[in-house]
């Protein structure tokens, strides 16, 4: 049973690593690279993650830190100031800022913490709008920061399951997903727009009937009523991650599904390999159909899913309304050459497999969901 305690809400590692202090040199607002998310600024507050997933993609990086240690960026706070207090930049504030994009803004680590709302305030005091996703617990401070101000904060919080051996085996280190939908309520009682992420489904895991009825009937009571979905994909340090951190039989069991399967390009990689079109499919219109049992409308993440006609871009229509918040005249680029592009509106048409077999329709178009890009 869980507990709102400090054990229950901030995973459960025997352990926690070291936060190091080391500083972070150069310009720290950077623009995304990827397709959905053009205009918008990431800005990591440290290298590593405590939560320590077994399917990151950012614990998978050639240059990531050990495991034993998060670094920090202890001067990120005063080098943000300054960046955006720049007179050559002060009428090009960027529109929107994603925090921790390839790193989680909310670890139980204390110096963290103090870093990301030092970095929060600065930018929510010159009304930049904030964009995260996260799968920690957030604390009170936090809230009472975004809650005075609400109109400019859009959070998301990562749900894969309810269950609590699934959270240990994949997610160990996150916050218990009862502390997530505890997170989840107090940000909506302080009038925070909050979505749902349901990324990575994990097949024949996270996707079995009696998981998605848990979760979806959980989500319905604190409101909910869209989620984005993301399957689970592999890179080769991903596929080293599993083996390591999941037992044998388990790991060999998932990565069968991505025997022989193509290269694609996902986000900066061109070393991803998805999971079959059908299992995507045929996951997909199990999640959906009994989303809409809960009264819950799904969207299939049309990055993680090029082959497919998916949804949408996960997270552009919330950058873009939260990018809309930005005062008049503070929506110039940050830095010159990059500029911010509407994504098209598109038609959602029925799912089809890149050899042209045809799955059920999705449903039709509504606002895209708040997002950021934390990994997984
Ligand atoms: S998936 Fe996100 S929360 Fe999990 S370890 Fe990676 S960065 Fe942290």
């Amino acid at each position: 049973m869980w507990a709102e305690t400090l054990e229950g809400r901030w995973g459960a590692m025997e352990s926690l690593p070291l936060a190091v202090e080391v500083p972070r040199t150069g310009e720290i607002l950077h623009p995304f690279q990827m397709r959905c998310t053009q205009g918008v600024y990431a800005l990591n507050v440290s290298r590593g993650c405590a939560h320590r997933c077994a399917y990151c993609y950012a614990r998978a990086y050639r240059d990531a830190p050990p495991e034993t240690e998060i670094q920090v960026y202890g001067n990120l706070p005063a080098l943000l100031r300054e960046e955006l207090d720049n007179p050559r930049r002060r009428k090009a504030l960027p529109r929107v800022v994603s925090l921790c994009t390839s790193t989680d803004p909310f670890q139980p680590l204390p110096e963290l913490l103090r870093v990301t709302h030092e970095a929060c305030q600065i930018l929510l005091e010159r009304r930049i709008p904030i964009v995260f996703l996260t799968k920690g617990y957030i604390p009170e401070d936090f809230i009472a920061l975004f809650a005075a101000h609400a109109p400019l904060v859009r959070a998301r919080i990562g749900l894969i399951s309810l269950d609590p051996r699934t959270h240990r085996l994949y997610e160990r280190g996150a916050a218990h997903p009862e502390a997530r939908l505890l997170s989840l309520r107090r940000l909506q009682e302080a009038g925070i727009q909050v979505g749902i992420r349901h990324d990575p489904v994990i097949p024949g895991v996270t996707d079995l009937p009696w998981h998605l009825e848990a979760l979806f009937a959980r989500l319905r009571e604190h409101r909910i009523t869209s989620l984005d979905v993301g399957h689970l994909y592999v890179r080769p340090g991903i596929e080293r991650l599993l083996w390591r951190e999941l037992p044998r039989a388990e790991a060999r069991r998932l990565l069968a599904f991505f025997v022989g399967r193509p290269h694609s390009r996902v986000a900066a990689s061109n070393v991803t390999r998805l999971l079959p079109p059908a299992v995507r499919i045929e996951s997909y219109e199990r999640i959906r159909r009994i989303a809409a049992r809960h009264g819950i409308r799904t969207f299939l993440c049309a990055c993680k899913n090029p082959d497919l006609k998916a949804d949408r871009c996960s997270g552009v229509g919330e950058m873009q309304e939260a990018a809309g918040l930005a005062e008049p005249g503070r929506q110039a680029e940050l830095f010159p050459g990059q500029r911010w592009r509407r994504a098209p509106r598109r038609r959602r048409k029925p799912l089809a497999r890149s050899d042209g077999v045809t799955g059920q329709a999705a449903q039709g178009d509504a606002p895209a969901p708040i997002g950021g890009l934390a990994g997984g």
